[in-house]
């Protein structure tokens, strides 16, 4: 392993040494030099004769100097390895606190010389934010320009964002820009451009964890409540066993023969699984009404509404729905009022998302458990790079006890420990009932902690905890994934705890309830002295007194404007900043000794408290502790309760918790219980690496169509003159129509005649009988001249009552066809993969008959949009309403 690692480094340490000689040639450079750069690296670029690596060399050492002016950090090999790495479409395997932030300053400069838009994508807007600040700092000494989306912001400034060289952004917002985009009817109101490169941060959390569902944006839809009633009514009729089978551990209901000739029978449908009759998902969603959800169990009724209980916290779900109709189903089941259905509108999954790219790369802490998924999904490698200093962190063996009760005795007691030891101990948790379990149990040993979970959605005090998290004395109880992104720094972080002193202060002095601040008693005393008292007192408030009303993200901007140095320009402010630099000096000696003390306590422990359904995100909790090499440790405590053992651990597990003779409080150390629960927790990881796959392959269907449907509109979207495209339109209607002409009877023909000639608006008994008896052949040229004359007329008559008119028209119209007939194509698109999971294939494979299904619909599709608009267009009229 070691070695391979080392080879990576030593692959590039040519590369490496050539930035670093650059490095020092530009450090000499004056600020006016450095900025200078990026012209003529643009202009190296261009020229033929430089070669690629030089301008890599030199792009990487200007940002390397730009990043030194701005924050005095100098950057280490490791990183701009990491750097290399990522310029070359790979993911970067670094760990915590090894500085990525900065790392991606690097690829992100060079590509950014191309001019065609880096991104740079994280988890959370609070840390695009922090991130976007932090390169503006940098880009500064060099003339790039830094964008930022924020969830907040119009189409208007998404667009200036998305036209800076950089643009840092959150997955989410990217990908309903995307969306969106797709749906604009006027070519001012898209924002993105193409998408070129991407560094995506915390990758393994975007493109593995959030991948499991599509983004989607849906809109209302008025929908056939008498479909939901006629499906109970029916259900109810059904009998289980003979008309259908109940799956338990699916979820699910097969009809049997018999069923379907019965529901076939009752609603009077000839065939029940026809993709243009719904049925059968309200008779399937029935029937899981009448099985599988009851009342005061999956559910209660609060106000007439249906209302889900969370099936592992019993806790009621506010606002929540089941959705695909299912919701609806149990509100027939109940008699009460059916409430409406959401429609999607459009979506895609971030696997196809991300594959836009021309160069995706991304980077992360724990990348390497999932290489082959990275490698089949998105085409790329994970290369692991080594950490700058050796990691220490020592991981303890895990402990296994017999009950989920005695286990957390056991995590209380340790946390118990640590406290009168004063070392700091990050307790990771599965879901917000645990987490506040232990809080409770902490409670009643009266230590003090920070408790972290879903509840409280709010990133920045996310990471102004986790970042206090390596204090003495500190316990802090997170929920995994709580503050990623924020890395923990032994004995506290200086700029954090000036900050939030700063602000205990103000709101202390200020019209406010008590105020609130996550410190407890021994961290007050721990980090606060004399000097440091002396210096907050001074500050000058008289801000506050401007308003009675000041809110407390009034006096968040207002430090942060003092601690950035970015503020109107006048003496208080100056004075406040003086005083916030000392505050800093003092809180930077006080950190530096107490983080001393922490690393002669063995630095930060984490304590794992079940296996998640993945090791990468076991590893990215014990990855919190052993930065930069500082020392510390991991243990995970388990039981034979845990839902991973009850699951998936299968019958081992059972006979072993039945053979065991040990008391209750005694962890059991035992290598096949490891081994199981390894196997086990395999299984999980393949369990749900499958879910991924299949909706990528079957999205993949999609994805193709929705490609060239995108890119169809788009063409339109950009075009001002569409008269063309739309007589091709006309023609292939009326080559698609007369396909089957020459080969039918002459009843037949004369239908097909008939249907043409409406379509296009002609008078049809002034042609139909000439045109019965000549040749195939001319009557497509004759119908092909009628076209074009029936639209010129169209187009002189609106041209008449209002020139420019027609044009807009056709846009218009082609534009709504598109989406409403894209909309109905998504709807058959859904309830296509549900039967096909319905129906069973034999041998067949379920995926192939999906495609070719699929296909069909596509070609509909096609079809419907252009006599659509044909239709629409050949009879516009101009109604004035006066
Ligand atoms: P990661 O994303 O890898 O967990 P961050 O980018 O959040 O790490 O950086 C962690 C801390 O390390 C930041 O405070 C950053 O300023 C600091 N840092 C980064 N690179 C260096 C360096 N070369 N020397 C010293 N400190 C650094
Ligand atoms: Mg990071």
């Amino acid at each position: 392993m070691l070695n391979i690692i080392n080879n990576t480094l030593n692959k590039y340490k040519k590369v490496i040494k050539t930035i670093n000689i650059y490095a020092e040639k530009i450090e000499k450079y004056n600020d006016a030099q450095l900025k200078k750069q990026t012209q003529k690296l643009k202009k190296n670029l261009k020229a033929s004769n430089i070669n690629s690596h030089d301008i890599l060399a030199e792009a990487f050492a200007t940002a390397k100097e730009a990043i030194r002016r701005a924050t005095d950090i100098t950057l280490f090999d490791v990183q701009i390895l990491g750097a290399i790495i990522l310029n070359n479409g790979h993911i970067a395997e670094m760990k915590t606190g090894e500085g990525k932030t900065l790392v991606a300053i690097l690829p992100a400069y060079l590509n950014a010389l191309h001019e065609k838009g880096v991104h740079i994508l994280t988890v959370n807007t609070y840390l695009a934010k922090r991130d976007a600040k932090l390169a503006q700092n940098i880009f500064n000494f060099l003339d790039i320009k830094i964008g930022l989306v924020t969830p907040e912001m119009d189409y208007i400034s998404r667009k200036i964002q998305y036209n800076c060289d950089i643009t840092y952004n959150t997955n989410s917002e990217l990908g309903f820009d995307y969306l969106r985009d797709n749906m604009a009817i006027d070519i001012d109101q898209t924002v993105q451009r193409n998408f070129y490169f991407a560094i995506v941060d915390e990758v393994d959390s975007i493109l593995i964890d959030e991948a499991r569902t599509p983004l989607i944006i849906s809109g209302v839809t008025k929908q056939n409540n008498t479909k939901y009633k006629a499906a109970d009514k029916l259900a109810n009729i059904l009998e289980s066993f003979k008309h259908y089978e109940i799956d338990e551990k699916g979820k699910n209901i097969i009809l049997t023969e018999e069923g379907i000739v019965k529901c076939e029978k009752s609603l009077n449908i000839v065939n029940l699984y026809n993709i243009n009759n719904e049925w059968i998902k309200y008779i399937i969603n029935a029937l899981k009404a009448k099985e599988f959800f009851f009342k005061d169990r999956e559910y209660i009724i609060r106000n007439s509404e249906v209302t889900i209980v969370d099936e592992f916290t019993g806790r009621i779900m506010e606002g929540r729905r089941w959705s695909e109709g299912l919701h609806q189903a149990i509100e027939a089941k109940e008699n009460l009022p059916i409430q409406s259905e959401n429609k999607t509108l459009a979506s895609i999954t971030y696997q196809n998302l991300f594959l836009l790219y021309e160069k995706l790369s991304g980077m992360t802490g724990t990348a390497k458990t999932e290489e082959s998924e990275f490698n089949k999904i998105y085409q790329l490698s994970v290369i692991e790079i080594p950490t700058n200093k050796k990691c220490i962190r020592k991981d303890l063996p895990d402990l296994v006890y017999k009950s989920e009760y005695y286990k957390w005795q056991a995590i209380a007691n340790e946390c118990f420990d640590m406290y009168q030891m004063g070392k700091p101990t990050l307790i990771g948790t599965t879901n917000i009932d645990k987490s506040e379990l232990l809080a409770k149990m902490l409670d009643n040993l009266q230590i003090p902690y920070n408790l972290l979970n879903a509840k409280q959605e709010n990133a920045t005090r996310e990471a102004e905890i986790i970042s206090q998290a390596g204090q003495r004395y500190s316990i802090t109880i997170s929920t995994n994934m709580a503050g990623r992104g924020t890395d923990i720094i032994l004995g506290g972080n200086p700029i954090a705890m000036a900050k939030m002193m700063i602000k205990h202060y103000i709101k202390s002095m200020g019209k406010f309830h008590k105020a609130k601040i996550n410190l407890n008693n021994i961290h007050k005393k721990l980090y606060k002295s004399e000097k440091i008292n002396y210096l907050i007192n001074q500050i000058d408030i008289s801000f506050l007194k401007e308003d009675n009303n000041t809110s407390e993200t009034k006096i968040d901007t207002y430090i942060e404007q003092i601690a950035n140095k970015n503020y109107p320009l006048n003496k208080i402010n100056e004075k406040n900043f003086q005083i916030y630099q000392n505050i800093l000096k003092e809180y930077t000696i006080l950190c530096n000794k107490e983080k001393e003390k922490v690393i002669t306590l063995g630095g930060l422990y984490v304590i794992g408290t079940e296996r998640h359904e993945s090791r990468r995100i076991d590893n990215q909790l014990k990855g919190r502790s052993g930065r930069q090499g500082d020392p510390g440790k991991s243990r995970f405590f388990l039981s034979l309760q845990d839902n991973l053992f009850r699951i998936f651990g299968g019958e081992q597990i059972t006979v072993l918790m039945n053979t065991l003779k040990i008391d209750d409080n005694t962890p059991i150390e035992s290598i096949i219980l490891t081994k199981s629960l390894n196997s086990a927790q395999r299984k999980v990881e393949g369990y749900f690496y499958d879910i991924r796959k299949q909706l990528f392959e079957y999205d993949e269907v999609i994805n193709s169509q929705r490609q060239a449907l995108y890119s169809e509109r788009k063409k339109i979207l950009r075009s001002i003159f569409i008269r063309d495209c739309i007589i091709e339109y006309g023609e292939n209607c009326i080559d698609e129509m007369l396909f089957f002409y020459t080969s039918a009877d002459s009843d037949t023909k004369y239908k097909i005649l008939v249907r043409i000639l409406k379509l296009l608006n002609i008078n049809t008994k002034l042609y139909i009988n000439e045109l019965t008896k000549i040749e195939a052949t001319l009557i497509k040229s004759f119908l092909y001249e009628q076209l074009r004359i029936s639209y010129d007329l169209r187009e002189n008559y609106l041209e008449q009552l209002r020139p420019g008119l027609i044009r807009k028209l056709e846009k218009y119209y082609l534009l709504q066809q598109i989406d409403q007939t894209w909309q109905d194509h998504l709807e058959k698109m859904n309830l296509l993969k549900e039967y096909i999971g319905w129906r069973s294939y034999g041998q067949q494979d379920p995926l192939i008959e999906y495609k070719n299904e699929a296909f069909n619909l596509f070609i509909n599709m096609v079809t419907s949009i252009r006599q659509n608009v044909i239709y629409l267009l050949m009879r516009s009229r101009l109604i004035i309403n006066i």
